[in-house]
């Protein structure tokens, strides 16, 4: 089959690839459109070391798997659990420490033809969500895992830093709790589709220091970082919703001082995120803005880490 492989910050295109043959528990599924994400690119810069078929974000159709999901369109979630760990016992399957995760740690992704996920990991994609849709469910479902961590009220001042792919999500998202919302972004245009769902954006300029409840950090660059760093009131919340590639140099002794909470936040439900799509009480159409045949995937990559440019897709049939 064919495949988008990452070898020592390399991508090449492969077609000669075996169709992966699921194990006991596991499907095989026919990969129908993926969708290139920042931690894609972040991988092809070296920020973890990953040899493997690259891709997390899809939507695909079982091929091989119990009865019920044969043929069905399937999402999945990325973090293949052990199931028997300390984390897993607790309810924390995401952070199995025997867990492998789709195009990220030792298990093949969705840049292929056909994947494997454990049954356990899919869930059928709702009849009114279309493919394009479903393919975002693996990031709406990280936006919403902000709401999982932090409880997020009406009366809260909130900030989002980063108009880009992730940040339109979780902007989206959070706009949801009918929070004070603002998004401070570079690009007008992006801004722009924002505001047009009743979101107030505006350039960092606008921002006084010392001002928000809870900042989310969605840039993954140091500028982005401190951005939100400065605007949070003491005691406030910082979520950091991206991964850096390189360190970030930061000024510890101030978050001691104004005790600031930090909080990582990663995979979020993706049962939610379907509810969601299914709801169109967020769009993620807008946010498509290229379409490569999985053939021209060196292409895509090009084209996605364009500054600027939002969701590409890879389609594969
Ligand atoms: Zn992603
Ligand atoms: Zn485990």
């Amino acid at each position: 089959m064919k495949a988008v492989w990452l070898e020592n910050k390399q991508l090449s295109l492969k077609d000669n690839l075996p169709i992966p043959q699921p194990p006991e528990g596991e499907a095989l599924i026919k990969v129908l459109q993926a969708g290139i994400c920042n931690t894609d690119l972040e991988l092809l810069r070296g920020y973890y070391p990953y040899t493997g078929i690259l891709g997390h974000e899809f939507v695909g159709r079982v091929e091989k798997g119990p009865e019920n999901l044969i043929n069905r369109a399937v999402v999945g979630e990325i973090n293949a659990a052990c199931g028997e760990c300390r984390f897993c016992k607790s309810g924390q399957p995401t952070h199995c420490e025997n867990r492998t995760v789709l195009g990220i740690v030792n298990r093949h992704g969705a840049f292929a033809e056909y994947l494997t996920l454990p049954t356990k990991n899919l869930y059928v994609v709702p009849e009114n969500v279309s493919l394009d849709e479903a393919t975002f469910t693996e990031p709406v479902a990280a936006a919403l895992e902000i709401q999982e961590q932090v409880k997020i009220t009406p009366n809260q001042k909130v900030l989002v830093v980063g108009d880009g792919k992730l940040g339109q999500l979780v902007a989206q998202t959070l706009a949801l709790t009918g929070c004070d919302l603002l998004v401070i972004g570079r690009h007008s245009d992006k801004l722009t589709n924002l505001e047009s769902r009743g979101i107030k954006v505006g350039f960092k300029d606008v921002l006084k220091e010392r001002s928000f409840d809870i900042a989310v950090e969605c840039t993954g660059n140091p500028e982005g970082f401190s951005i939100a760093r400065s605007a949070l009131r003491p005691r406030g919340i910082l979520v950091l919703k991206s991964t850096y590639a390189a360190n970030l140099n930061l000024d510890i002794s101030s978050i001691v001082v104004d005790e600031i909470t930090l909080i990582g936040s990663r995979c979020g439900p993706f049962q939610k995120a379907l509810n969601l799509l299914a709801q169109k009480t967020i769009d993620v159409n807008s946010l498509i803005q290229h379409r490569y045949p999985l053939e021209e995937a060196i292409s895509a990559f090009e084209s996605a880490g364009k500054r600027g440019v939002l969701k590409v897709l890879l389609e594969m049939e």
